[in-house]
């Protein structure tokens, strides 16, 4: 089945407003190759600009890289799914494993992540992984499954079918080290399997799953060529735009 091929940049705690707006405009200004698109997930000071910057350009989507589990409300410092919804964001990184890991984004505040930012219309990118010990003593499939099952697995189908997944081993993000595409197409596969065991396969074909962790141009085409793959979570290599764009030509 053919899926929709996404290559995701997450800027993170990068980039001077200037260098935001001139590395979108210089996405924005390449071709994005038939079938694919671009999700660039920044700041939240810059998302207004960079929606309007990029506003006719179909293929391109701008992301937050969190939002609060809260509607509204006495919480200083936060950022609510509907404000995003009301300067037309329409994507958002839920479950990154640097807000789990820092910020504690536990399986319950993210089942809430997830319910506001349904209730608003945007379009979830759910990221899941595992460790290193737990890629090593060889339980990473059940170690991911679990976080599924904490999370998304509690969506209605209808909502289910909207999300994009991003698996991301914790090893592989921002260390240089990448999963070979064998270990991504196992579990990108495992995945499936497990979405169809729990809904049906035709909802499990359909959804788009990213791989995330050290994809670079030199990598990328060879990653992306594998079946179950539909595209990637890009760090590092985001933050350039010779090296973005050339990701997003490896489909
Ligand atoms: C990420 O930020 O999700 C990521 C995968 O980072 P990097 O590409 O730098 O490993």
């Amino acid at each position: 089945m053919s899926r929709r091929k996404i290559a995701a940049g997450n800027w993170k705690l990068n980039l001077s407003f200037e260098e935001a707006m001139q590395l979108a405009k210089s996405i924005a200004d390449e071709e994005i190759p038939e079938g694919v698109e671009v999700v660039l997930a920044a700041p939240f000071p810059y998302l207004k600009s960079l929606r309007d910057l990029t506003m006719s350009i179909d293929k391109l989507h701008i992301a937050a890289q969190n939002c609060s589990e809260h509607a509204k409300g006495a919480y200083t410092g936060e950022v609510s799914v509907a404000m995003l919804d009301s300067i037309q964001i329409t994507h958002v990184l839920v479950g990154h494993s640097e807000r789990r890991e820092y910020f504690e984004d536990t399986s319950e505040v993210l089942s809430k992540k997830l319910e506001r930012a349904f209730e608003n219309g945007l379009v979830p990118i759910y990221c899941c992984g595992e460790p290193l010990a737990i890629r090593k003593d060889g339980t990473h499939v059940a170690f991911v499954k679990k976080q599924l099952e904490e999370t998304i697995f509690k969506l209605e189908r209808e909502n289910f079918s909207k999300l994009i997944l991003a698996y991301e081993p914790i090893w592989a993000i921002g260390t240089g080290e990448t999963a070979s595409p064998e270990q991504a197409q196992e579990m990108h596969a495992a995945i499936r399997s497990v979405i169809a065991d729990k809904y049906d396969t035709a909802l499990a074909e359909s959804i788009p799953i990213l791989y995330g962790g050290s994809v670079k141009p030199a990598n990328a085409k060879e990653i992306f060529s594998q079946s179950d793959v539909d595209g990637g979570l890009v760090g590092g290599a985001s933050l350039k735009a010779e090296s973005f764009s050339e990701i997003i030509k490896s489909f």
